[in-house]
């Protein structure tokens, strides 16, 4: 019998979500008895001078681990410190986890109100980095030259998420007063808002910003693709987004900015999109640092043993291993995956099929560039084979026969590069 591929011999065509003018109302999910939130910095070395066990704190409270000028973490409940460790998150990024018991009521701490005055780009990197959609302001304000331009992506980057999309058509205010910010505040020239598919007219002459389409097609809502499609460069080796003087964002982080700025007071609650184990997809709101068991409590998702739950979209999402894991201030969506439907990743060779050359879109050998990554020889599929070309999309992955991790055997190869490069900023955001 002839057996074909999954794909066939054309390239598979995904499109991104696109959201009805009926707009979802999402779920609100109750202040959780604690939250865990991830402070950007190592524990230690010395014990912390302001976060200790016992410590009380309330909700818009910057946490900071001592005295001197570094990262913080904003407080999304008022409570009690219950315990603080060490935590290690994507390809050895050190953190420091806090975990709050939390009150109900919330108590309101007026420090980004007063420390708001006047309002500069230092203070707003210090409290809204770690708020929801995890605005890049950091970047902005400590980029080794001035950022010109400043790139907000009103969709999403992964297929079946939906949850900046939704941010942008619910909170077109709130945007708005943060572009507002990016131009007075941060002195950003230009920024440019890509919207995915035919919804350019409902946003242009809306904003200070230049409104610019993007296909709907996967992967076109990738920063590395976007980035080619507006400035017509890649990133080579060695560089990044901020050493061009651009930055990423998400809509939703703007929208942090805006609304930081109205209220006087930091936005805790992120929207989340949660897919069951029947692809149901549902929009939920929750505070930063709630345990995910809470959002799939909320949704009666009861996952078993072998399911796999994945932060972010189905393409280029990863798989994390407790459902105590907090939802951080750039999780856009949660998929539960059963685990009669995950296709493990093998150890089987290459067959030399073609189907991700074929599907690539930046046109990369793939077959050969992954022999190279496996046997651990970056710098050499840098060179030969095209590494930076790739805009991490994961379509080669999916498609490949011999089910070869090749997305992260990129994505590692990368991280080596740039890490035994310590000179060098990280290659992408
Ligand atoms: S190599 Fe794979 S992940 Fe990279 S652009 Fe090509 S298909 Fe996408
Ligand atoms: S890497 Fe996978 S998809 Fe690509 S040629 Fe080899 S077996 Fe085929």
């Amino acid at each position: 019998m002839l057996s074909k591929p999954f794909f066939g011999y054309a390239k598979p065509k995904f499109n991104y979500e696109q959201l009805s003018t009926q707009l979802p109302r999402p779920t609100a999910v109750a202040t959780p008895a604690t939250v865990t939130l991830l402070l950007p910095r190592a524990m230690g070395p010395k014990p912390s001078t302001l976060l200790q066990p016992g410590t009380r704190v309330k909700t818009g409270q910057l946490l900071k681990w001592d005295e001197a000028p570094g990262p913080g973490v904003v407080s999304s409940v008022t409570g009690t410190i219950q315990a603080i460790g060490p935590y290690m998150g994507d390809y050895g990024r050190k953190y420091t986890a806090v975990t709050i018991a939390a009150q109900t009521e919330d108590q309101w701490s007026d420090q980004f109100a007063k420390t708001a005055e006047p309002l500069n780009i230092k203070t707003l990197a210090d409290f809204l980095t770690t708020a929801p959609g995890a605005p890049p302001l950091d970047k902005i304000a400590k980029a080794p030259k001035p950022i010109h331009t400043v790139v907000i992506y009103g969709g999403d980057t992964d297929l079946l998420v939906d949850t900046n999309l939704f941010v942008l058509k619910s909170q077109l205010p709130a945007i708005e007063k943060g572009i507002q910010a990016l131009k007075e505040i941060a002195g950003i020239e230009k920024i440019i808002l890509a919207v995915p598919g035919e919804s350019v007219q409902n946003y242009d002459g809306h904003f200070e910003a230049e409104v610019r389409r993007v296909p709907a097609v996967y992967p076109f809502g990738q920063p590395l693709m976007i980035y080619y499609q507006l400035f017509g460069q890649i990133l080579e080796q060695g560089q990044s987004f901020t050493r061009q003087g651009v930055v990423f964002m998400r809509a939703e982080a703007v929208a942090t900015i805006g609304r930081a700025i109205s209220e006087g007071r930091v936005p805790i609650e992120k929207m989340v999109a949660v897919m069951d184990k029947k692809g149901n997809k549902k929009l939920v709101s929750a505070r930063i640092g709630t345990p995910i068991s809470e959002l799939l409590k909320v949704l009666h998702i009861v996952p078993n043993d072998r399911d796999r739950i994945i932060f972010g979209g189905p393409m280029t999402g990863k798989a994390v291993y407790a459902t105590d894991q907090p939802v951080e201030p750039d999780t856009d969506a949660i998929v539960v995956q059963d685990g009669a439907d995950i296709i493990a990743s093998s150890d089987y060779p290459c067959i030399n099929c073609g189907e991700c050359i074929r599907v690539c879109p930046s046109r990369i050998a793939v077959n050969m560039l992954v022999r190279f990554l496996e046997a651990g020889q970056y710098q050499d599929g840098a060179d030969l084979y095209d590494l930076y070309s790739c805009v991490e999309c994961g379509l080669c992955s999916i498609i490949c026969v011999s089910r070869i991790p090749i997305l992260q055997y990129i994505k590692l190869a990368k991280y080596e590069l740039a890490r035994t490069a310590p000179a060098e900023e990280e290659n992408n955001e």
